[in-house]
């Protein structure tokens, strides 16, 4: 079998209730508008259990375990800010006898990592050499316009670092879509999260958690959409073979977190913004 664009299509587990117009939608960045930074968590992983394997006991614990562990964490915390992650594997370390570094230390060293990963496409963004669509999920930039002329109020939260997302979403000519609303991770990371982003934009625009629906790749925004009443869709964006179909892994850890419908990606943006929004 070639290895050709699946069709697209929307898993629904539970319909949006119709009774309440859309007003807003909430996307995350990574894995869910933007493949700039895929494979992220290829660096991420064996640099936590490199650093975790020196204060392992291996009469107790096997490599495999480790990863393992390691894997299961990173991802149950995606889509919070990176620190938390780090946070984590300091706690780790502390649990097995060892004495960890500054979280925030672990977070430099990382995104020092990620970053040789992802600056070729960087440049090839900046230079030109590439289009913005090249590194834009199929169909994304179609079905924002949509939404945006239907006057649904757009946001962007990322647990990257805003510093970051903010250049990306411009390097993929993005940011017009959110009207300058954007936000990601701090410094001090305390004054974001997901949570809090939903908190502000339900008050300023005074809206009903049905008004709102929510796009994202990973646990946090799919849980936080859906806290508020929101209609939380989970977007198993395939993000080394675009247009491969769903991520089943990713599918089976939305739906864990409860998404109310699954899709591949954007590429039938009219179809999915007739079943989001006119249903
Ligand atoms: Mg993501």
């Amino acid at each position: 079998m070639t290895d050709c664009a699946r069709p697209f299509s929307i898993e629904i587990i539970r319909a949006r209730s119709a009774n309440r117009r859309v007003r807003a939608a909430l996307f995350d960045f990574d894995g869910t508008l933007s493949l700039i930074r895929e494979g992220w968590q290829n660096v991420m992983i064996p640099y936590f259990c490199e650093v975790l394997s020196e204060v392992v006991d291996p009469t107790v614990e096997t490599p495999e375990d480790v990863e393992r562990i390691t894997r299961d964490y990173v991802d149950r915390i995606t889509g919070k800010q990176t620190i938390y992650q780090c946070i984590r594997l300091a706690e780790e370390i502390k649990r097995r006898g060892g004495t960890p570094l500054d979280p925030l230390l672990y977070k430099k060293e990382y995104l020092r990592r990620l970053q040789e990963r992802i600056q070729s496409r960087v440049d090839l963004l900046a230079s030109g050499k590439a289009a913005p669509d090249d590194f834009v999920v199929r169909g994304g930039r179609r079905f924002l316009q949509l939404l945006r002329d239907h006057e649904v109020k757009l946001y962007l939260a990322s647990g990257t670092d805003e510093y970051y997302v903010k250049q990306e979403v411009e390097l993929l000519e993005l940011t017009e879509f959110f009207d300058g609303v954007v936000y990601g991770a701090q410094d001090d990371y305390k004054t974001f999260s997901k949570a809090m982003v939903i908190d502000r934009l339900v008050k300023i625009n005074n809206l009903e958690g049905a008004e709102l629906v929510g796009f994202g790749d990973g646990y946090v925004e799919i849980e936080n959409v859906r806290d508020v009443g929101g209609y939380p869709v989970g977007v198993a964006t395939n993000e080394a073979n675009p247009g491969g179909g769903v991520d089943a892994w990713k599918r089976r850890r939305l739906l864990d977190a409860g998404a109310a419908a699954i899709v591949p990606d954007f590429s039938e943006p009219q179809k999915l913004f007739d079943f989001v929004v006119n249903s």
